[in-house]
């Protein structure tokens, strides 16, 4: 095994391997044939960028799509990374720097497009300088049956037999008859490593809540597997040693895992993991990477992960044996909020922050979801066909609501305090409370002041959190986490879109007062 984890993180800026990923990269880097399909946006870049960067010597990309290729070119320098391409689109200063740079040694990556492979110059070249792996995108384009034939890409199996040295071929669509048509012209007829297989793992069920007593909901849920193998993710070291205090004094084998510990503890709580049944290690993200017990029958998170690649990675070490396996992801609004000003205060460029905005973005998403979370996290990742039956949104549909109105109510005041309060404040003045504040601002003059006394204060705080889950707003670090509208709250707010509400959440925050995380 390699460690990919930290240039995955420092090259690649991803905290997590999407599905599939981590398998195909650990399969190209030790020099395997392989054929993966994989759906559009799923990732596929990836699994030869990361082995071109661990393997000794020149990878040559070949790809149709030369707007792409420069595109991932121009990312990969960004990055540090040192890549070419040959293509027809190049000034002729672009291709005297490639030439330059392959002469010297310099060049990880060389991207080409198939037209390049007729001249035998390139061949020759690609012959000198050292190339350790040929990766093929849209591999689909070498079957002369399919539309997208590119005659160029029959000589691939030619260069592959000159250079001798593995070849990774990848594409989102291939039907039986194109996935022989591949394997006959790019490997000689030699079947090589395969994943056709899609990224659900059905028998994980999946299951979101909204924090209520977080430390009771992971009690309760815990209490009903006793005796199970279990992971329970937190946010923080502090809390992964108290709650498995906990957990040992409601008579569980539990024990704590965190980045903090000495090397020599790791490995004990990894080892014990590894041969005992039923013990519960209460983590934090540290605890996952190499663990390969197959028997893990639960994973809950007491704090929402980072992101939708995160979520589905740490799930996914539940049930690796094909068996029942059950999972619980608890969030609520301090989640949000913490997540979000991790990313706003953390180093990275501004651009790989939006990402990652995003991708919390999608794992609320999925947090709020209406319907089968199954669904919405695999069409996440480009998977259209899925059957589900093993989630909490199928086992009990969701009971949604109409909310324009509050979510409305909501806007305007943030709109009428020009974005500058956080919900406290904002639920003080919909409900027509007389603090203070209000008093010192005189937001009691406000035309929203009170127009919202037909729900609770509870009731209000599930409004908001269900309004930042699908970023209809977001706190803004600057303005000390205040609450800024979105674009996405425009229509709502213009009365050109409506939004539903979880009637749940809202009926349960009714019930019992909030309890602070
Ligand atoms: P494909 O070629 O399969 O259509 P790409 O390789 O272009 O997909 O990746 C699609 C998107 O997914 C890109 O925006 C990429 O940054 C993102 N991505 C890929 N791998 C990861 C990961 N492990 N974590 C988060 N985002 C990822
Ligand atoms: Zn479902």
């Amino acid at each position: 095994m390699f460690d990919a984890a930290p240039l995955l993180r420092d090259v690649f800026g991803f905290d997590a391997f999407r599905p599939g990923q981590e398998e195909i990269v650990d399969a190209v880097t030790s020099g395997e044939n392989v054929l993966a399909i994989m759906p559009t946006g799923g990732g596929k870049s990836l699994c030869f960028q990361l082995p071109a960067l661990l393997r000794e010597g020149v990878t040559v990309v070949i790809s149709p799509l030369i707007a792409l290729m420069r595109d991932q070119v121009r990312a990969l320098q960004e990055a540090g990374v040192a890549a070419g391409a040959l293509t027809s689109g190049n000034t002729p200063e672009e291709t005297e720097a490639v030439w330059a740079a392959l002469d010297v040694g310099d060049l990880k990556l060389l991207y080409m497009a198939p037209e390049r492979l007729a001249s035998g110059a390139a061949m020759g070249m690609l012959r000198r300088i050292g190339v350790s792996l040929i990766a093929v995108d849209e591999a689909h384009c070498v079957s002369q049956w399919g539309h997208d034939f590119r005659p160029d890409y029959l000589r691939i199996g030619e260069l592959r037999r000159a250079l001798d040295v593995p070849l990774a071929a990848f594409t989102a669509t291939a039907d039986a008859e194109t996935q022989d048509e591949i394997v006959e012209k790019l490997f000689d007829g030699v079947p090589p490593r395969a994943f056709l297989r899609g990224f659900d793992r059905p028998n994980i069920h999946l299951a979101f809540s909204a924090k209520d007593n977080p430390r009771r909901q992971i009690m309760e849920f815990a209490a009903a597997r006793k005796g199970q193998s279990g992971i329970v993710y937190c946010g923080t070291r502090n809390k992964t040693e108290t709650l498995s205090q906990a957990l040992r004094e409601a008579g569980h084998s539990a024990c704590y895992y965190h980045g903090g510990m000495e090397a020599e503890d790791r490995r004990i709580v990894e080892t014990r993991f590894a041969r005992e049944d039923g013990l519960i290690v209460v983590a934090t993200v540290a605890f996952g990477m190499g663990i390969d017990k197959p028997d893990i029958r639960w994973v809950a998170h007491a704090d929402l992960p980072k992101s939708i690649e995160a979520y589905y990675q740490e799930i996914g070490r539940a049930g690796r044996d094909g068996g029942p396996a059950e999972t619980l992801t608890l969030f609520g609004p301090d989640d949000i909020r913490l997540r979000r000003s991790q990313i706003d205060e953390g180093l990275a460029p501004p651009e790989r922050r939006a990402a990652d905005h995003a991708r919390l973005n999608s794992l609320l998403g999925l947090a709020e979801a209406l319907e089968c979370r199954r669904k919405t996290l695999l069409g996440y990742f480009g998977e259209a066909d899925v059957t589900c039956g093993k989630c909490d949104l199928c086992d009990t549909p969701a009971d949604v609501f109409d909310g324009t109105t509050p979510v409305r109510m909501a806007l305007s005041a943030i709109l009428r305090t020009e974005e500058w309060f956080g919900s406290g404040h904002l639920i003080d003045i919909l409900l027509g409370n007389e603090t203070d504040k209000i008093r010192a601002r005189r937001h009691d003059q406000l035309p929203t002041y009170g127009v919202g006394k037909e729900y609770s204060k509870p009731q209000w705080q599930a409004i908001f959190r269900q309004m930042m889950g699908h970023d209809l707003v977001r706190p803004d670090p600057e303005r000390h986490g205040a609450l800024r509208m979105t674009e996405g709250a425009k229509p709502i707010l213009k009365g050109e879109a409506l939004i539903q509400l979880r009637r749940d959440s809202i009926r349960k925050a009714a019930r019992r007062p909030a309890v602070k995380a």
